[in-house]
């Protein structure tokens, strides 16, 4: 049987179209390998959202080649929704496949293997390589157009799972022994907008609560308008939902977040990081920011660095600003050079480690519940898990923690991990 290789870059709506295709592809008998090991077939799901992206796809798609040159090689995703041609000139690239047309995905498999004959199988739940957490996608596409975003001209408009299938998946995830479930979306706060009738992501998470579900739901990032009382309230009252929330910052200055066509200002987002904190328990606030947008002046990137210095935030994402061809930002005027965009992001890397670190300093001596992962920590060889606020908390213990909700007593804080204990 043939062997196949399957590597995914990008954000977490990728992951969940990856594990899709492999359990699409393990279904009807197909096994995987390692992306560094040889295989038959190589498939690559890109991500297009930056330069550093396609360069990281590109890369990817001539390992593949270099590993087996006889290989089938199938690119899809993102970049190659958006620059189809540029990927088919990259030697040993045989195909590029819509992320959603698995059928094709299966025919292209099946006659490469000579399994014409063989009756297809369309189970397309997805298969995780990782046994913790399971990311169920939800919501898929965007109806925003920021100036400078690709993604709604690779993923579309605004879809959303409906509510009966999205409890339905949860219920086969714990089934299947996943104990965290990542509910994932390129804008998860428009879930339900185009359901109808209208539906919402409180909706969605009132339901998922009243279902007595045992397993603990993440939420991915939520644009900062979306957040109403409703569903503060909610997370904040939950059995399950973790205290860890991720919020799209992208500038602490005005002028750049009115040209990047955020729908908000500064005074908004302090007020709202201010009432969440407030609200939810130990809750871990993650955001992301982009570094060099075009005519960010050093006193916009000041404003940037001064708001994040006030926020308790727990980390940040530090995106360098990455000029996407067909975006309205790639026809500015005073784009920013290569050397300014990157001092900007190490500054704000930097402060990022110190807000870290701040963070997890006010959980030294306490409990946290850490769901305990498959895989040792590479450097000291103890388990390692995520608490529900997003700490990562390493424990010197045995394997029957794997893949159990633990109460740990963090004891110290080490290079930027928690450090537990779990009796004492
Ligand atoms: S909300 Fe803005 S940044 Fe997020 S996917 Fe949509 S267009 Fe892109």
């Amino acid at each position: 049987m043939k062997k196949i290789a399957l590597a995914t870059l990008g954000c977490k709506v990728n992951k969940y179209d990856s594990a899709v295709i492999r359990g699409l592809l393990e279904s009807n008998g197909y096994s995987f390998v390692p992306f560094s090991q040889k295989a038959d077939i190589y498939i690559i799901n890109t991500c297009t959202v930056t330069n550093k992206a396609d360069y990281q796809s590109r890369q990817l798609i001539r390992r593949s080649h270099r590993l087996n040159p006889n290989a089938l090689i199938i690119v899809t995703g993102c970049y190659s929704k958006r620059a189809p041609l540029e990927i088919k000139e990259i030697p040993g690239v045989n195909y590029t496949v819509g992320i959603r047309d698995l059928k094709r995905f299966l025919s292209l498999v099946n006659k490469f293997s000579n399994r014409e004959t063989q009756p297809e199988i369309y189970d397309n739940f997805p298969n995780f390589a990782e046994y913790t957490r399971a990311f169920l996608k939800v919501q898929d596409g965007c109806n925003s157009y920021c100036s400078y975003c690709i993604i709604p001209y690779t993923r579309g408009r605004s879809r959303s799972i409906s509510k009966e299938e999205t409890i339905r998946s949860i219920f086969k995830l714990t089934e299947q022994g996943y104990k965290e479930i990542v509910l994932t979306g390129i804008h998860l706060g428009a879930y339900g907008w185009d359901l109808e009738p209208r539906f919402s992501l409180f909706d969605l998470l009132r339901s998922i609560e009243d279902q007595g579900i045992t397993c603990r739901i993440r939420l991915s990032s939520i644009e900062p308008i979306e957040f109403s009382d409703d569903l503060i309230n909610l997370i904040s009252s939950s059995r399950i939902i973790c205290n860890h929330l991720h919020i799209p910052l992208q500038s602490g200055d005005n002028d750049i977040l009115a040209r990047m066509k955020r729908p908000y200002n500064t005074l908004y987002f302090k007020d709202l990081i201010k009432r969440l904190v407030s609200k939810i328990p130990d809750l871990n606030i993650g955001i992301d920011v982009i570094a060099g947008f075009p005519g960010e002046s050093d006193k916009n990137f000041k404003n940037t660095i001064n708001l994040i210095e006030e926020l308790p935030v727990g980390y940040i994402h530090v995106f360098p600003y990455s000029r996407r061809p067909g975006t309205v930002a790639a026809g500015f005027p005073s784009q920013i050079d290569g050397k300014t965009i990157a001092n900007r992001s190490a500054a704000l890397r930097g402060l990022g480690h110190r807000k870290k670190e701040e963070f997890y300093n006010r959980f030294a001596g306490k409990r946290l519940s850490v769901l305990i992962e498959s895989k040792r920590d590479a450097n000291t060889d103890y388990l390692k898990g995520f608490s529900r606020n997003y700490i990562s908390v390493l424990v010197d213990a045995s394997d029957d923690l794997i893949n159990k909700e633990m109460s740990i007593r963090v004891t110290e804080i080490q290079n930027g991990k928690a450090i537990g204990i779990m009796n004492g």
